[in-house]
């Protein structure tokens, strides 16, 4: 939900976007470890440098693609920031800290799931999109990216939890607010 947020607040002040758009906004994390670092740039030495090449080379008319540049995009900025911020914070011998991430992530989600009054419309709207308009990624099938919104939908429309205390609506509101409006500014041509 963090990443459509992102998707949603850029749609409202750049250009009209597509379903594809929302779509290529989640289908990078339809991968699995490691190919799922690979393609988010989490192995490089330089990652501005390789967003920047990645970013040269990819279409802003194809919405499906400027979808998933700006997942990555998005990824790398919350990388940095508030991963980072939960990493710092938690206790350094506790393997399971991933796990505790991915429950705070999943439960500022489903409060913006329940929040939002355009959420639930654009779920059924990308689940609508027939796989065939999915735009192509090399290591992902169009059925893996499919999975990902069924089970993703799944879970936010059967669990009504959060906000997450870590993250609270607020600080990721204005994250994907800040996000949007620099990914407009960082965009090359
Ligand atoms: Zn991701």
């Amino acid at each position: 939900m963090i990443h459509l947020l992102t998707a949603q607040l850029f749609k409202e002040t750049a250009e009209e976007r597509g379903v594809e758009f929302f779509v290529g906004s989640l289908a990078p994390d339809a991968m699995h470890y490691p190919e799922k670092e690979h393609l988010h740039l989490r192995c490089v030495a330089d990652r501005a440098a390789a967003m920047a090449n990645l970013a040269r080379n990819t279409d802003p008319e194809d919405d499906f693609a400027e979808g998933v540049l700006l997942h990555l995009y998005t990824d790398w900025q919350w990388d940095q920031t508030h991963l980072q911020n939960f990493r710092n914070s938690a206790d350094k011998s506790d393997k399971q800290w991933f796990k505790h991430y991915q429950r705070e992530t999943g439960l500022a989600s489903s409060w913006f799931y329940w929040n939002n009054p355009w959420a639930a419309r654009l779920w059924e709207d990308m689940l609508a999109l027939p796989t065939e308009r999915y735009g192509k990624m090399d290591g992902i099938a169009p059925e893996h990216i499919r999975a990902l919104l069924v089970n993703a939908h799944r879970w936010l429309s059967e669990n009504q939890v959060g906000p997450s205390a870590f993250y609270p609506p607020e600080v990721v509101d204005q994250f994907a607010q800040e996000t949007a409006s620099n990914y407009q500014t960082w965009r090359p041509k």
